[in-house]
């Protein structure tokens, strides 16, 4: 009976990693039309002055819906991307939305569109073309967006990354480090990195209420960026409590589910357009 049961777990452990292969397969070759096929969407998740509660720009957001696999979430295809080199093609996209999205909103001086840069993006050359491309079309864009990267897209290559880093400030791009804290970069290193934006990750905002724990983590972190002139977005706040907090701890940008979900252009827009009429 024990050799019987053996078979049947080999059997469904086989069986379940063919199932997740096979899914990994499928989507490979679906993302590979995806942008062609028009099944990409951006949304955009508001970003929220934290003193004001005013809109001051959005964080771009992709999302996949496929005929035959359905929705499919970032968390799932972006990781998937990345391994096959794909990541490029979809970022491409993204860049490109957001600069059509940039000249229908027609934004101010201070607005401004947040992208996230993979680490193979960030030291790849297609990157540097297709910026330099969409320059061409819209000149003021540096002033108006804002790429997102990770600890761990740095640290797999710092000396790499870092000049990348420097060539996007040197044209005048603002860059932001995407959850941090959830990494494991030393302060040496946060030291040397030209970036202009912190965002802590929503791992240490959400339970802010409750935690006094997160309260100082999220405290000293406030005071460390801004001692190193960085400015601060606090992801992942749920409640009106959270935003209380954070303002008296002087954080500068908020986003999270109590101001918006990610949203279709065309309700951000009114949102904005709304904004502007009060
Ligand atoms: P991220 O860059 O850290 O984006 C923030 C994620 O947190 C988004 O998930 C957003 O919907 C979610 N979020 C925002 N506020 C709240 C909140 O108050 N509560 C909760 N529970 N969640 C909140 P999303 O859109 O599912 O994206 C997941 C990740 O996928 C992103 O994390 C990013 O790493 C990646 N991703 C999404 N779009 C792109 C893209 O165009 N390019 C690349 N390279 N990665 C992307
Ligand atoms: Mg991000
Ligand atoms: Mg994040
Ligand atoms: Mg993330």
């Amino acid at each position: 009976q024990e050799a019987k049961r053996r078979q049947d777990f080999v059997f469904l452990y086989s069986e379940g990693l063919d199932e997740q292969y096979l899914r990994k397969l499928d989507i490979l070759e679906h993302l590979k039309y995806a942008a062609d096929e028009k099944e990409l969407t951006l949304l955009l998740q508001p970003k929220i002055e934290t003193q004001t509660g005013k809109t001051i720009g959005a964080e771009a957001l992709l999302r996949w819906h496929n005929e035959k696999l359905g929705f499919v979430g970032p968390d799932e295809f972006i990781p998937l991307a990345e391994q096959s080199g794909l990541i490029k093609r979809l970022t491409e996209w993204v860049f490109k939305q957001s600069v059509s999205y940039l000249k229908r909103i027609n934004a101010g001086g201070d607005f401004s569109l947040s992208i996230n840069l993979s680490a193979i993006d960030l030291l790849s050359d297609e990157i540097l073309s297709v910026i330099d491309e969409l320059e061409r079309e819209m000149p003021e864009l540096n002033k108006h967006l804002i790429l997102e990267v990770t600890e761990s897209a740095i640290v797999s290559d710092p000396d790499a990354a870092i000049e990348r880093l420097n060539w996007l400030r040197g044209k005048g791009y603002q860059v932001s480090i995407d959850d941090y804290g959830t990494g494991y970069s030393s302060l040496e290193q946060m030291r040397r990195l030209p970036v202009t934006e912190l965002k802590i990750d929503r791992a240490f905002v959400q339970p802010l209420v409750s935690s006094v724990t997160d309260q100082s983590i999220v405290r000293s972190t406030i005071q460390l960026a801004h001692e190193l002139g960085l400015k601060v977005v606090a992801e992942g706040v749920e409640d009106v409590e959270s935003w209380n907090w954070l303002k008296n701890q002087n954080c500068d940008v908020l986003q999270g589910f109590y101001f918006s979900k990610p949203i279709p252009f065309d309700d951000f827009n009114e949102r904005l357009q709304g904004e502007s009429r009060d």
